[in-house]
């Protein structure tokens, strides 16, 4: 959006403020620190709640919106093809909307995981007959949670969801690149139980696998050189075979980080 574009909306919101507000994380914040760079007050329209959706919510979009705005952020999951899947309520607790959709979270084979597991996020709708919606994976990363909100309401509640938008990777030459160009190569591999992907440098990535029976010489070669491949021919591609994938510092389950700002 141009400034000008921008201080167009920001009259119009003035003009005729609303209680409610949606957009995607990054188009909120965009506004709010554009709102915040012209001294321009936000806060005392009477907005309520700002609804975002579709998009990861970062931390500083989340405090930039709701400072300028002055309400809470409540996110939503979902909302693409597979339909709104969870909603936040005010307490954080990210809702499931388990009234007319069934999620699941799934491992590899696609047999559902307990709370706690993270695994990918299965969704079946209840209430769409003309178009049956039936176990649709999302490609998404989640676990469930087994506790109660403390809000109060009976849905179950999404703990963990990730994967809606992995990590970039950049190749030698500096072309960058949707984290996915590498998990796909991995994913397709039927011997490979799980794996983590880390970008140490342009010139070297470590990928970590948990196989089924052993990581042959074979698996290993196509690996380094798909990865070859899309990364570049320079590139050191360190294939290490682990018993199990540890989850992040943050309890949270990533298939790839890149260390390359
Ligand atoms: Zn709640």
């Amino acid at each position: 959006m141009s400034e000008q574009k921008l201080d167009h909306f920001l009259g119009e919101l003035r003009a005729a403020p609303s209680r409610m507000f949606f957009g995607y994380p990054s188009a909120l914040s965009h506004i709010a620190r554009h709102a915040q760079a012209r001294g321009q007050r936000m806060d005392d329209l009477g907005i309520k709640v700002a609804f975002v959706t579709s998009e990861r919510l970062y931390d500083e979009q989340r405090q930039q919106i709701s400072k300028t705005f002055g309400c809470p952020v409540a996110n939503g999951y979902g909302g693409r093809d597979a339909g709104f899947i969870a909603h936040e309520c005010a307490e954080g607790g990210m809702h499931i909307t388990a009234e007319d959709i069934i999620v699941e979270i799934v491992d590899r084979q696609g047999v559902p995981l307990p709370c706690g597991e993270a695994g990918e996020i299965v969704v079946t709708h209840l209430s769409t007959g003309e178009f049956p919606f039936i176990r649709y994976r999302t490609g998404d990363i989640g676990i469930l949670d087994d506790g109660l909100c403390r809000c109060g309401r009976g849905l179950p509640v999404l703990k963990e969801i990730q994967g809606h938008s992995p990590d970039f990777v950049v190749a030698r030459d500096g072309t960058v690149m949707h984290g996915l160009a590498l998990i796909y190569i991995l994913r397709d591999l039927p011997e490979i139980r799980s794996f983590k992907i880390v970008q140490e440098s342009l010139a070297t990535t470590r990928v970590c696998v948990v196989t089924e029976s052993g990581l042959t010489r074979e698996m290993a070669a196509k690996i380094e050189r798909e990865f070859k491949a899309r990364l570049g021919k320079e590139v050191d591609i360190q294939i290490k075979e682990i018993a199990e994938i540890p989850l992040e510092n943050s309890g949270k389950f990533r298939y790839v980080v890149s260390n390359v700002p």
